[in-house]
This record gives structure tokens, sequence and C-alpha cells, in this order.
């Protein structure tokens, strides 16, 4: 299987040299030159398979013989290790919960993934590759656990100083061994640009092999396919449409619903949820995609401006709007809308959202007022304790502290400070 830079089809790649190198020479996005679909029968039988058969016979074609098939299935047993369940919460509305992973973000299973496979790519390499990324809180901690020991890989993460959670921060300072974590005095912005720039930066890329760990990059974007299938394996029985609505922020994770989709999984319309960064949903509604700076919500891992995964999207519809809208309708919500869905369901129910899967579960009751017979799945991406705080304040309740996170709190936090590029250079030259 070969992947195409989005910029221009005659750049190509192999699975392996598109997860190096991250992002395709030109700067487009690596795209599969051909996603065939899975035989009917798979989804027929899907109940009778486990999520790691599921898992295999889904991504199996888009790593090729880049990693043989023994290696590949160790590569999903070793991300697949905690569950997926759907919870139902209303007639025809049920959540699939992401954040049993380590970091209980859905960040894990990509992070996870491509973590392997950078691992097994790296074996035998004489040179280590060095994972750059910037984080505003989630990410960083679900990329600093999956890459944690993995053998010839470094990984440099960057957070803007006292704006993360207490949470997210034990999650990013305290494992040491091969992750560094550079607390940056200034925004995420800041943090992005420094990443960017070290990106373009000869000097550093002469001398290290940089790769980025966002869904820009095919290891982290494609296995999140697997949730949908997960899900629909859960939910088939109902033997209603199934609508799946995504809290979207670089719409990695729907891309890649749609990917699963395209495998020919029988569900036929996804909802992009948004916050108040409503680029896409204003794309849907006049045809005009108008990136924007980003605005600050309480679901801040979605606060992006110009997503970076919706050229895919494009591509995937064929760059047709008129298609894309059969499959794809797109919402956005203010902060008080989403603190008020989140009183109503715990109050209605007794089940307590997170910002990010309450901006989901708004965009799905939107849908389905014109869809009221079909089966809606929300995708709730973290814990409602990644985001104590909003919680807290709204639903005036507590929840529990998980075990994976009691953990990391008693454990010392270690970082380099910095305050401009050139500190994160020199580090890197020096390292
Ligand atoms: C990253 C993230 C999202 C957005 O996912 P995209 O793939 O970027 O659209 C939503 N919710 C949470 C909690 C996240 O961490």
């Amino acid at each position: 299987m070969k992947f195409y830079s989005l910029k221009n089809h005659n750049i190509q790649a192999s699975f392996k040299e598109a997860v190096i190198a991250g992002i395709a020479p030109d700067k487009g996005l690596y795209f599969p030159e051909s996603i065939t679909p899975l035989p009917a029968d798979f989804f027929e039988k899907i109940d009778e398979l486990s999520n790691q058969e599921i898992a295999f016979r889904a991504i199996h074609q888009f790593v090729s013989d880049d990693i043989p098939n023994k290696d590949l299935k160790e590569i999903i047993a070793n991300t697949l290790d905690f569950d997926f369940p759907v919870i139902d919460i209303e007639e025809n509305v049920a959540v699939l919960e992401l954040f049993h992973g380590p970091t209980m973000a859905f960040k894990d299973v990509g992070a996870r993934f491509m973590a392997n496979c950078l691992g097994y790519f790296s074996q035998g390499e004489k040179q280590d590759v060095t994972v750059l990324v910037a984080t505003s809180g989630d990410t960083g901690g679900a990329v600093a656990n999956g890459f944690l020991g993995v053998d010839g890989v470094k990984v440099v993460i960057l957070y803007p100083s006292g704006k993360v959670s207490e949470i997210q921060e034990k999650q990013l300072t305290t494992l040491g061994q091969n992750i560094e974590a550079m607390e940056v005095d200034g925004v995420f912005d800041d943090c992005q640009r420094m990443v960017k720039t070290a990106f373009l930066d000869k000097e550093i890329t002469d001398y290290k092999q940089l790769t980025s760990a966002n869904s820009i990059n095919v290891a982290r974007w494609l296995p999140q396919l697997f949730y949908f299938l997960f899900a629909y394996k859960q939910a088939k029985s109902k033997g209603k449409e199934i609508v799946f609505s995504v809290p979207s922020g670089n719409f990695g994770n729907i891309c890649a619903g749609m990917v699963a989709q395209k495998l020919g999984m029988p569900v036929h319309h996804f909802v992009a949820s948004t916050n108040a960064n409503d680029v896409v949903p204003k794309f849907m509604a006049n045809g005009v995609y108008e990136p924007m700076p980003s605005v600050a919500t309480i679901s801040n891992a979605m606060d992006v401006g110009d997503p970076s995964n919706f050229v895919r999207i494009q591509q995937l519809y064929q760059n047709n709007l008129d298609t894309l809208r059969n499959n794809l309708s797109s919402y956005s919500f203010t902060d008080e809308t989403t603190k008020a869905v989140m009183k109503k369901v715990y109050s209605d129910t007794g089940y307590i959202l997170d910002p990010h899967g309450a901006v989901g579960y708004l965009g799905l009751k939107e849908h389905q007022k014109s869809h009221p017979n079909t089966f809606g799945i929300v995708l709730e991406t973290a814990h409602p304790v990644k985001f104590l705080d909003v919680v807290e304040e709204t639903l005036a309740v507590k929840p529990e502290i998980p075990p994976q996170i009691i953990k990391v709190m008693d454990k010392e936090k270690k970082s380099h400070k910095i305050s401009g590029y050139e500190e994160l250079k020199s580090y890197l030259m020096d390292s």
C-alpha cells in the first residue's frame, strides 16, 4: 500500500516511510492510495470476532507488508488491552466510552499504536527517532505513556506552563526514561510554533530524524477507526440505523470513522460536533472554508481554528459538497449550552458527561430532531476527571478519581523550563 501526499499525488511513500516522516516533503498529509472494503460477512459476523481480530483485519491493508502479520498482531495486542463499552443512557442514545486506557484519553489507542510501529521500524536503525509534540493538555499524556520505554525513540513534549491541569501536568512530567517534558513560558500557540520551527530548521533535521505524534501521522490517525467497529459490533443488534456523533477538533477521529465506513461498515451518517470553533459547521452550511484563530472553551482539546484532517475528509468524498452533506452533519455549541446539557443529562439519567462528550451529545440530539428513529452513539473522548474543574463546578459533584490517575499524583514532576526557541534547539542539538 502506498500513501500519497494530498498536495501532490505524485509524491508517494510506504506505510513505514509515512510513519517515520509524519508529513510529506511538500507538507501535504499522507492519504491511502486505495481503501478496499472488507467482505460483507466481516460485518455480518462481527459480533463473533474479538476486538484484536477486528483491528487486525481492518488495519492490515494499510500496513501491508511493512510489518509482518505476527508483529502487527503483537502491536495490536499491546495497543488494545482495555475495554470500549457502549453504554445506553436514554432510548436511542448511547455513549461509547473511550477513556478506559492508561491516561483516560481516547488518544491512548492512536498513541500506543504509533509508538509500537515506530519502535518496530527503528529496530536495527542506527539513528534514534525523536518525536516532538506540542500539547494543550490531553495529547501529551497519551503520547508520553504510549512511547514510554520504546527503544530507539525519544519523546520531547512541549506544554504551556500553568495552562494545563494538575493531573495533565503530572501525566507529562513524571515518567522519566525516554520522555522529556519542556515547560514553556507561554501559551499553547507558542509551543506549537516552536515545534513547527524545529521541523523546518535544517540544522536540526540534518542531524536528527524528527517526527510528530499528532493525528497528521497515519499511524496515529488510522487506528482510531477501530472504535467505530467496536461500537458497531455492540450496537448492531439494536436493528436500527446507527449514527455516530463525534466531538471534533482536528477531525482525525471522525475521519477515521469515515474510513471504517469506506471499509463497508453499514453506517451512513456522522455528526461532527464542535464547540465555538465552528469552521466546519460554517463550511457545511455555506461551502466556504475559512480558518480562524482558535478561541478558548471548556472543551479545550477541541479548540482548533483550522482542523488539519478536514482535507482528508473532503478527499474521502471526492471533494464533493453534496456527497459530503449526505454523510456528514456538523453543529457548533457554546459553553453555556454545553454546561446546561451536562446538568440535564446528569439529573435525568445520572450519567456524568465530560465537556467534550457533552458537545457530542448535543450534536446527536440536533440530528435526531429530524432523524428520530436512529440509534445514536456519542463518542465520550475523555473521563470526566480529566476536566475536573468544569465538571465539579457545573454539576456540584466530585467524581471518584480512578486508580491510574491517583498513581501519578504522588510522583515527582521533572521538567525543563524554557522560554524561547533557541533553548529548545540547543536541547535538541545537544541531546
Ligand atoms: C483530541 C480530543 C478531541 C478531538 O479529536 P480530533 O480527532 O482532534 O477531532 C476530542 N476530545 C478530547 C477529549 C480530545 O482529547
